[in-house]
């Protein structure tokens, strides 16, 4: 058997590492493209005339069924479930804690595998937010973030690496696993929309969200529309036209201030992206419409941000750009350098932001007992190595 994974991991592993190496055992089919699926197969020795069926039978199992089990998979013969079970896993990362808000907002702490052996587990958040008429999941594309923004939780926290595609797209399956919404349901879903608003800058790991986002969206699995799916940009620039061109999904921007010093100090990547570069990239964004407007949030920051000079020069700024603006009360943590602005001056800010023809612009803060709240998220990863120092 461990030639035939050793192949198996060959075969993924041709073009660049998509799932965090697994040390033995079955190798996880969540996360492949069908190709590299077909290739994981052929290598545990799946005739050639059978892999196209196959692979519609395990994407099925996957990703409109939900199956964690081979034994579930009746499509496939008992010899094949046997023998799939023994090669591969359709299991998910542990979660380590479930959390559900007074106001039903829930929040998954995720254990990944770990890469390297010295360091703890990472851990990455999910959050799922039903609203009346949609519910929204939240997800990561990395354990932490390199970005280091001021106001931000997750940017302080040390640890980081990149998810893989397969990391994503369980984020998806373990909601929908808790919210029992399998087999994909076509009509009255609890999980209408996904926003990568959780942890870490999905334009620094383009390439496996954008494999994830393709997998989350196909008609054939798990289904969510890319009109649907809301990527949220801390302002990486280069990468913006490539959200438009090769992802497909809805662009949302962290603006957070209207002039270049303040920016620099809050989003400090602005150093590197200037207010000026970014907003030419949102005037350009391939597909970019009234009916596929730009999300620009900001979050409302006493005393730094929330002038009513500041409100009229946002509108001025995104003059021109089809956009939404979503006003962010700033979500407090433990240590944190600013307060949120007096809901007054949000109201008063908001007013302008409406009068410019922005409808209801304040985004309404969601689970914060449970610290599920944007920005919030954070691993206990940090603290469990603080503590390991500090013994
Ligand atoms: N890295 C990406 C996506 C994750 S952050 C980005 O920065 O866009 C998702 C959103 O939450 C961003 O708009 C971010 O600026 C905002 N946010 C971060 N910390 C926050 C806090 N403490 N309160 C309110 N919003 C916050
Ligand atoms: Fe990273 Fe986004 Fe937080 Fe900035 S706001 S530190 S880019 S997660």
């Amino acid at each position: 058997m461990a030639t035939i994974l050793d192949t198996a991991n060959k075969a993924r592993s041709k073009k660049r590492p998509r799932q965090a190496a697994m040390p033995d055992g079955p190798v996880s089919l969540i996360g492949l493209t069908r190709e590299e699926l077909g290739d994981a197969l052929r290598a545990a020795g799946v005739a050639e005339k059978q892999i196209r069926m196959r692979v519609g039978q395990l994407w099925n199992a996957l990703y409109h069924h939900g199956h964690q089990d081979f034994a579930n998979v009746t499509t496939l013969s008992k010899d094949l479930r046997t023998s799939f079970a023994e090669h591969f896993t359709l299991t998910r990362p542990e979660i380590v804690t479930e959390q559900i808000s007074t106001d039903g907002t829930r929040k998954w702490l995720i254990r990944l595998p770990s890469t390297d052996p010295r360091a703890p587990a990472p851990e990455v958040e999910a959050v799922y937010i039903p609203e009346e008429t949609r519910g929204t999941l939240c997800i990561s594309s990395q354990v932490g973030c390199t970005l280091n923004c001021t106001f931000c939780h997750t940017g302080t926290q040390k640890l980081v690496r990149n998810l893989t595609a397969g990391e994503i797209v369980a984020q998806v399956l373990i909601a929908r696993d808790a919210l029992e919404e399998w087999p994909t349901p076509q009509e009255g879903r609890k999980i209408t929309n996904v926003v990568l608003m959780g942890m870490g800058e999905p334009l620094y790991n383009f390439d496996n969200v954008k494999q994830a986002m393709d997998i989350v969206s196909d008609g054939e699995g798990l289904s969510i529309s890319k009109r649907r799916i809301t990527l949220s940009t801390s302002g990486i620039v280069p990468e913006i036209e490539r959200v438009g061109n090769e992802m497909g999904v809805m662009l949302a921007i962290s603006l957070h201030a209207v002039n270049n010093p303040t920016r620099d100090e809050l989003v400090p990547i602005n150093k590197k992206y200037s207010l000026n570069e970014l907003l030419k990239a949102c005037r350009e964004f391939p597909g970019v419409s009234n009916a596929r407007r730009i999300t620009f949030e900001y979050v409302m920051l006493k005393g730094v941000n929330d002038s009513l000079t500041d409100a009229k020069e946002l509108v001025r700024l995104l003059k021109g750009i089809p956009a939404k603006i979503n006003l962010i009360p700033f979500n407090a943590w433990p240590g944190a350098p600013y307060e949120c602005s007096d809901w007054e001056q949000i109201e008063k800010f908001a007013e302008i932001v409406n009068k410019a023809g922005y409808a209801s612009p304040i985004r309404t803060p969601r689970g914060r007992d449970i610290m599920a709240a944007c920005g919030q998220l954070k691993s206990a990863s940090e603290k469990i190595k603080a503590s390991q120092i500090s013994a």
